[in-house]
């Protein structure tokens, strides 16, 4: 069975849609997209924090001056009609709003597209497995001068260009710093360190306002833990008691070494443990929101 997508308001099997090479946002990286993950939960699938999904995607689209030429109740309509459509209960789903064919001028700002694409989330390679960070020399950009907190398609130039440092340097993962040498985030990422029970973590200023990274903050709270949003800098990565990092497809990634240097508690991880547990537990534990199909 081909994959089945939804553009502009239709289901269409994928292969018949084709970007063609006068694509605009092929050209010069401009579009808004997000990352969701539904999971299954005694069979059925459920979408795990769509609001919020949606909420960034609008933000996203704000920041870089795209108008979505759809609404956000058609987009969260058409990740369930995707899924229903695929069969598909485990996955990670992909909305994205672009522009389609013009080249004309950088002015050009139509015609806007929405598609919703998904695919079948098995067990990543990752899962369990500690990651080993290097520090990349590849910065994000002043946000003054370049809207780099958007999740914004253009912006991940720069993640691919610091994965590509890392598997070349025997890395599984970049650390980016940000223009001011703090630490930011890794390439599709948040990071938090554990230094005396307590997590530290960059504040929203300095990197994409995770949504799992939300999640983690709220639980670590609920558990206790004092939790700082504060700049970090780069060395104090390397004196951490525990290292991780979060996102909506990797959850609560723990990372054993960085540059080379193992953090301190690599071996046991329990904070880190403790939060990938009652991650696990909530998408463990979803039940569909009131109203909704
Ligand atoms: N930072 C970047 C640059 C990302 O691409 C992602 C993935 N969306 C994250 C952090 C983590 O965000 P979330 O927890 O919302 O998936």
């Amino acid at each position: 069975m081909s994959t089945i997508i939804w553009t502009d308001g239709r289901l269409e099997a994928a292969p018949h849609r084709q970007i063609s090479l006068w694509n605009h946002s092929f050209h010069y990286g401009y579009g808004a997209f997000e990352g969701i993950r539904s999971y299954n939960v005694a069979g059925k699938s459920q979408v795990f924090m769509l609001e919020k999904h949606l909420d960034r995607l609008w933000t996203s689209c704000d920041e870089i001056g795209l108008t979505p030429n759809t609404t956000r109740e058609a987009i969260a309509d058409a990740v369930h009609e995707v899924l229903w459509a695929n069969e598909f209960v485990d996955a990670y789903i992909r909305p994205i709003v672009f522009l389609g064919d013009g080249l004309g001028t950088l002015r050009d700002s139509r015609p806007i597209h929405t598609a919703v694409l998904a695919w079948q989330w098995d067990a990543k390679e990752e899962n369990g497995r500690a990651f080993k960070l290097g520090i990349s020399r590849y910065r994000r950009p002043d946000p003054q001068s370049y809207p780099s907190f958007a999740k914004a398609t253009g912006n991940y130039l720069l993640s691919k260009t610091a994965t590509l440092w890392a598997t070349e340097n025997g890395y599984d993962d970049a650390v980016l710093l940000d223009h001011e040498g703090f630490v930011s985030e890794a390439s599709a990422q948040n990071l938090f360190m554990v230094l005396d029970g307590n997590l530290i973590t960059p504040p929203e200023s300095r990197c994409l306002k995770g949504i799992t990274r939300a999640t983690v903050i709220q639980s670590a709270r609920s558990e206790g833990l004092e939790v700082h949003e504060r700049n970090i800098a780069p060395a104090e990565l390397l004196n951490a008691d525990e290292v991780f990092l979060t996102s909506t497809a990797s959850e609560v990634l723990p990372v054993e070494s960085v540059d080379g240097q193992p953090t301190r508690q690599s071996e046991h991880q329990p904070v880190t443990k403790l939060l990938a547990q009652k991650y696990k537990d909530i998408t463990e534990n979803l039940t569909s929101p009131a109203g909704s199909k």
